[in-house]
């Protein structure tokens, strides 16, 4: 592994930081988008060499009425949506801008005209954790009366959850409390969000047609022929145009006796393809596990081999359901409309009784489970219609370019176990961990969980299991960049002796230097439990030091458990060892989001 500065565009004139910004902008973007941006900077360069400048042009735009998509995002989907509605307005000559909800200044919120919210929902109805500042405002008595806005909601989120879409619904009552007029209702989009999302995209932009001039001298879509016709564009890739990359190393870095493996694994990442930094996330397209398809098309009697026509495309049924459709995550509707098909009374009860007890089945069982378990026919083209469209996922990046070149690694646990006697497995994991040698990747930019620009300051990164991942990354370019702030890590395995992830990686930065700190707290080496948030505690002295002088507060992994429970104890240190109140210690640790001083990459 060779230390290899990342130029994404070797032969740019732009510095890293423009071209970080530019690969940003672009990723996701459709062609004729791409075109609009090519047309955009060849018109302010004609434009510079005419002696105009481009701040004339912009603050020309500035006057006119202004459409804002704001984007709540967590995965990157809600940020495709909105910055792909925007590049169309402004394409149509209309001033648009595609903000995201943790930049967005709140003052700016009473003179908005026309906004369009995309908004994602996780957890217990929770907005993401960038966009917290922008709800608690939205929803708080600071809010202004809106009585002149306009605005559409598109809502992202899982029906898996109770809390379906709640985060979108909340801003949306509230907007319409304020005085606000909606232009369209409000669209709750389930996991395959495509083509609702298209439809809102659509209906809010004709409504942008309809109501906000184009600009006389916006910045018109011109086709420049590229400068060297024979030099190939090279596109990064994309959530839908995905980079094939080569996989290089795949290692299993968990002991024999773990009962939970893990594996890191290794890839090619040419740096114009994949340009990331510490704290992206990298989005893989797997394959779902050809023994569950079999599986499945046993149950329901149907032929792999069969052509089946959805949507306008054909394919045989087999590669539908390998490629194409979620075979392992259940969802609400899939159940409803299985259910729809049985005549298994438990099943009716599933689906009319207990909201707690119907999240438990979608979140515990397969599609298999529910198959099996509650037999009823489908035919193949009712079956791929009624499945979701296969979603790529997400996996922290646990490496920086800095350290290892063009590679990019990651580090993923593997779900494979039994249910009343069957094999049950994770399909991406399982599919990351075989032996496929090639994956089809993209980077999901994560701009929430970076580094600090300030190398002198300290790190305090808590995370358990595979949350510890990004942290490596982080090491290793604070390593290369030769920073000089302090790094303490407090890491929770189940096992030291065999889950102890990268321990010789650690450990070796403790030698070196570059660790101060290491902490482990191995849940299930004792009788009773011990969680980082346990260390956080009895460390919680020294914690208090490194944050008063500065530090920076990082948490990565499990939502639901784990960050309200890490969450709690630095209340409890900030109480007992900053001598603030609880209600105090609440706001000082939220000074330190809206710092950017304590951040969080959980779900
Ligand atoms: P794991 O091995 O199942 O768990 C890691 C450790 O966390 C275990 O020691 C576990 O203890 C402990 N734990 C359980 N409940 C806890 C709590 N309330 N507070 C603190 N620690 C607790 O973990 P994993 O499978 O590697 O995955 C970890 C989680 O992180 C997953 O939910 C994954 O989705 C998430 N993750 C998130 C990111 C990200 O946000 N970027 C990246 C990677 C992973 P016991 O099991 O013994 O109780």
């Amino acid at each position: 592994m060779s230390a290899v500065p990342a130029l994404p565009l070797p032969s740019t004139p732009l510095p890293e930081s423009r071209l970080r910004l530019l690969t940003e902008l672009t990723q996701g973007l459709d062609a004729g988008a791409l075109l609009y941006v090519s047309g955009y900077a060849a018109g302010l360069a004609a434009a510079q060499r005419n002696g105009h400048t481009a701040v004339q042009s912009s603050s020309h735009a500035a006057e006119r009425e202004r459409a804002t998509v704001l984007y709540a995002s967590h995965t990157g989907n809600g940020r495709r949506i909105a910055e792909k509605l925007a590049a169309s307005l402004e394409s149509r000559g209309l001033a648009a801008r595609a903000v995201a909800a943790g930049e967005y200044a709140t003052r700016d919120l009473a003179q908005e005209r026309l906004l369009y919210l995309v908004a994602s929902t996780h957890g217990d109805g929770d907005p993401p954790e960038d966009a917290r500042a922008f709800f608690d405002f939205l929803l708080g008595r600071k809010a202004p009366r809106l009585a002149s806005l306009r605005y559409a909601v598109l809502a992202l989120g899982d029906s898996s959850y109770p809390k379906f879409c709640e985060a979108a619904r909340i801003a949306d009552e509230r907007l319409a409390a304020l005085g606000a007029t909606a232009i369209t209702a409000r669209v709750d989009c389930d996991i395959d969000f495509e083509g609702a999302a298209a439809t809102w995209s659509e209906t809010a932009l004709q409504h942008a047609l309809e109501t906000l001039k184009p600009g006389g001298d916006a910045p018109r879509l011109s086709i420049v022929p590229p400068l060297r016709a024979s030099a190939p564009v090279v596109v990064a890739a994309t959530r839908d145009t995905p980079f094939t990359a080569e996989v290089l190393a795949r290692q299993r870095i968990t002991g024999r006796a773990s009962d939970h493996p893990v594996m890191h694994l290794e890839i090619a990442a040419p740096a114009d393809q994949l340009a990331y930094e510490p704290g992206d996330a990298v989005g893989v397209w797997h394959h779902n596990p050809s023994f569950l398809v079999a599986r499945i098309a046993e149950v329901q009697q149907l032929d792999l081999a069969i052509p089946v026509s959805h949507a306008g495309e054909e394919r045989s049924l087999g590669d539908w359901l390998t490629q194409h459709r979620e075979v392992t995550r259940l969802s609400r509707p899939v159940l409803e409309a299985h259910a729809a098909r049985s005549t298994a009374p438990a099943l009716r009860t599933l689906i009319q009784g207990d909201a707690q007890a119907r999240a438990a089945v979608i979140r515990d069982w397969q599609i298999l489970d529910l198959l099996e378990t509650y037999p009823a026919q489908w035919s193949a083209e009712e079956l791929v219609g009624a499945l979701r469209p296969l979603a790529p996922r997400l996996y922290s990046i646990a490496s920086s370019r800095l350290e290892v070149g063009d590679e990019l690694h990651l580090t993923v646990a593997t779900v494979d176990y039994e249910r009343e006697g069957v094999r049950r497995v994770g399909a991406a994991s399982h599919f990351l961990t075989s032996e496929a040698p090639e994956l089809r990747v993209y980077i999901e930019p994560n701009t929430r969980f970076r580094l600090p620009a300030d190398g002198d300051r300290d790190l305090v990164m808590i995370g358990a299991g595979t949350g510890v991942a990004p942290y490596r990354a982080f090491l290793q370019q604070r390593s290369a960049d030769g920073a000089r702030g302090r790094h303490w890590l407090l890491f929770g395995a189940r096992r030291f002796s065999s889950d102890f992830l990268y321990q010789a990686e650690w450990l070796a930065a403790r030698k070196r230097g570059l660790l101060q700190r290491l902490d482990l707290a191995a849940s299930r080496d004792q009788a009773e439990k011990i969680y980082v948030q346990h260390r956080l505690r009895e460390q919680g002295a020294e914690l208090w030091r490194w944050i008063a002088g500065g530090a920076s507060l990082y948490v990565c992994g499990d939502a639901t458990r784990m960050a309200p429970d890490v969450h709690a104890a630095l209340v409890d240190v900030v109480q007992t060892h900053g001598g603030h109140s609880d209600e105090s210690a609440q706001a000082f640790l939220n000074d330190l989001v809206a710092e950017r001083r304590y951040l969080r990459d959980v779900y």
